[in-house]
């Protein structure tokens, strides 16, 4: 089968043996490029790519895939927080396991969830970054009585945006660089930020966008940290000290009370065809992986997300 592989600079299509072992087997119809898999690469991944991922299973059902399997016997996974599982270091589809930009992929039953009417397996594969964007609006404590701040207007930021109104915040701004994500947050509701907000999300994953986000916040507020932040990051502590600034990294998603955030992500996905239309700026054929790698790197081309298409 065809797959794409991590071949620092850039990614090469390869032919590979079809995955065997545990699992259902999925034929993948969408597998988006994440910030996450860029990174990936410049680390020197040799592994194949992919973790935001959607397919249907033998049986004809169309899934959105969690990346994030657990090993479903510890107690996080048992509690549902299988983003705390210590597998999660060791099992990064990318970067320390193959991912699923491929033709077919394995994974365990329990990480298949079947899509909501309004959300098919072509455009599924963003259930998975929005699930990530839901997880961090929900511990950031985005909800009504709330003013939030998204920091941030890639598709991660937009996403936020999305579920902080989902979740019911009075107000929720956007701080975009631009034209087309001031656009699309606009087509969300999302406000120009002024003044100070009771929880600010930095999704912008640079220091800037940290600085900022921590000037937007009020004193006692909530920052959300959806950005990924390696250990040189020069991070405002003096700022946020004289704010007493909550920070609340999240990482991933999880189970929580009787659904989790996965669900309910392609529940919020499902309810706007529009946003999810906008989201996709690129589409590309698993033969074409290279441009399509090389347009989401490219911010100049006004990507949000690049879909390969096996
Ligand atoms: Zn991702
Ligand atoms: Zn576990």
């Amino acid at each position: 089968m065809r797959a794409v592989r991590s071949a620092p600079p850039g990614v090469s299509v390869v032919e590979v043996d079809e995955p065997d072992g545990p699992g259902e087997m999925i034929a993948i119809r969408s597998a988006s490029i994440c910030a996450s898999d860029l990174m990936y690469i410049g680390y020197g991944s040799r592994f194949l790519l992919g973790h935001e991922l959607a397919g249907v299973t033998e049986d004809g059902s169309a899934v959105a895939i969690e990346a994030i399997f657990g090993c479903d016997e510890c107690e996080h996974c048992l509690a549902g927080d299988y983003n705390h599982c210590a597998t999660v270091g060791t099992s990064a589809l990318g970067i320390m396991a193959d991912g699923g930009m491929s033709e077919w992929f394995r994974a365990p039953a329990r990480s298949l969830k079947a899509l909501p009417a309004g959300l098919d397996a072509g455009s599924a594969c963003l259930v998975e970054p929005t699930a990530v964007a839901w997880h961090a609006a929900r511990l950031a404590g985005a909800g009504p009585g709330r003013r939030v701040a998204v920091v941030g207007g890639g598709a991660i930021g937009l996403m936020a945006v999305a579920a902080a109104k989902t979740m019911g915040a009075d107000e929720v701004s956007l701080e975009a660089r631009y034209p087309h994500q001031i656009a699309l947050g606009e087509h969300l509701g999302a406000t120009a930020p002024s003044g100070n907000y009771d929880v600010v999300i930095e999704a912008a994953g640079s220091e800037s966008g940290l600085y900022r986000s921590v000037e937007l916040a009020r004193p006692g507020g909530t920052m959300g940290v959806l950005g990924v932040f390696g250990p040189e990051v020069s991070w405002p502590q003096q700022q946020c000290f004289t704010k007493e600034l909550r920070t609340v990294p999240s990482l991933g998603y999880c189970r929580h009370g009787a659904t989790t955030d996965f669900d309910e992500a392609a529940a919020m996905l499902a309810a706007d065809p529009g946003f999810v239309d906008a989201l996709i700026t690129h589409r590309f054929p698993i033969e074409d992986a290279e441009e399509a790698f090389r347009v989401a790197s490219d911010k100049s081309t006004g990507a949000l997300r690049v879909i390969i298409e096996p």
